[in-house]
């Protein structure tokens, strides 16, 4: 039977009486687009970037691909977890007081 846990308290997840929710966070280089963020249109050029890349993934090994290109992270998470990550996903320090700069 497959067992899992929470990747953020370590806790065992009981499926039979608790959720467990995965969390799939991707990382990817943004495309250095000035077109108004839109991808549409007749800009495709960059399919060949992305043939290009493809042949790199061959002959280029895993370790440099998390470096390089984009990354898929997955986690589960428990109920309890859940909801701390989707008040923080980042994990950055929460400031009670925001903080204005002065000009
Ligand atoms: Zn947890």
């Amino acid at each position: 039977m497959l067992h899992y846990s929470c990747d953020m308290c370590k806790r065992p997840i009981d499926h039979c009486c608790e959720a467990r929710h995965v969390v799939k966070i991707d990382v990817f280089q943004a495309v250095n687009d000035s077109a108004d963020g839109c991808i549409e249109g007749d800009d495709f050029d960059h399919l060949d970037d992305v043939q290009e890349l493809l042949q790199r993934i061959d002959e280029q090994d895993l370790e440099m691909l998390e470096d390089d290109v984009a990354r898929t992270l997955r986690f589960d998470l428990c109920d309890e977890c859940r909801r701390a990550f989707l008040k923080n996903p980042l994990g950055a320090k929460q400031s009670k007081t925001f903080n204005f700069s002065n000009n």
